[in-house]
């Protein structure tokens, strides 16, 4: 299983959007805010993610003209896990968690994928694309990659999606019924999908799909923080720089990364 020290791993790709480009330019800004000298690296477990030896960085998956991007991706989280690290990869748009894991899920049998969305991102096609960020939760169940696969903030369900939902036993737990209270029980070991547009535009504006009518920070806070067992990895996906309002969801982004790092740390 992989449970080395919290990783984290640039990818910078957006070709798979069917909407908008400029996912592939997050990376960066979520660097800068989780260093910016506005805040500081403690988590709300009181653990400094950013002391010495806690986060490492592996940099950016390199996209090299003319080859295979999402093979370049598997690769690269291939090494980050052999050198014992856990990745914590920052898109880019939301297909390239179908890459990442399937470097992950031979190492980490009977995994549980925690997503948080306002879109399923399952279709079987999208536009003619089966690699499209709306296909990769289609394509990691197909592959199965994942035992289970909770679905967190769902607000956009087409009936060809709920179709897919039935045929690979995802547990949907959408606005409506988050509302009610119902909450995701993430097995041992979990797997954390964060797109952006889970959360409300009000907190989120810098993503390329907003749906209004969304989780808070702090909703999505409460899922990272109570995650039982380890996080084996995560990625937090589709922050579009160039629609982002004084950096909020690039900051919302970087809240997410200390602490599912933290909780990395506490549940090794
Ligand atoms: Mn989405
Ligand atoms: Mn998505």
């Amino acid at each position: 299983m992989t449970t080395g020290a919290p990783t984290l791993l640039g990818v910078p790709y957006d070709a798979s959007s069917s909407y908008l480009r400029g996912a592939a330019a997050a990376p960066a800004k979520i660097r800068e805010a989780l260093r910016s000298p506005a805040g500081n690296g403690t988590s709300e477990a009181g653990i400094d993610v950013l002391a010495e030896g806690a986060l490492a960085d592996a940099g950016d998956v390199e996209m090299v003209e003319g080859s295979d991007p999402r093979a370049a991706i598997t690769e690269a989280v291939r090494n980050v896990e052999k050198r014992g690290g856990r990745p914590i990869s920052l898109g880019g748009d939301h297909s390239i968690t179908y890459p990442i894991l399937k470097a992950l899920a031979p190492v980490n049998p009977n995994l549980t994928i925690v997503q948080f969305d306002a879109h399923p991102d399952l279709y079987d096609d999208f536009e003619g694309d089966r690699f499209s960020h709306a296909c990769q939760f289609a394509r990691i169940m197909e592959d199965k990659l994942a035992t289970r696969l909770v679905q967190v903030g769902i607000r956009t369900m087409t009936a060809h999606q709920r179709d897919q939902a039935k045929r690979f036993n995802v547990d949907v737990i959408d606005m409506k019924i988050w509302e009610l209270g119902r909450r995701p029980k993430p097995g041992r070991p979990t797997y954390i999908s964060l797109d952006l547009d889970g959360l409300d535009p009000a907190f989120a504006p810098g993503v390329s799909h907003p749906e209004a009518g969304g989780l808070t920070v702090r909703d999505v806070l409460s899922v990272i923080q109570s995650v039982p067992g380890p996080i084996i990895g995560a990625d937090i996906v589709e922050l579009n720089p160039s629609r982002d309002v004084n950096d909020l969801t690039a900051f919302a982004a970087a809240k997410f990364v200390k602490e599912i790092a933290s909780r990395m740390l506490e549940t090794r």
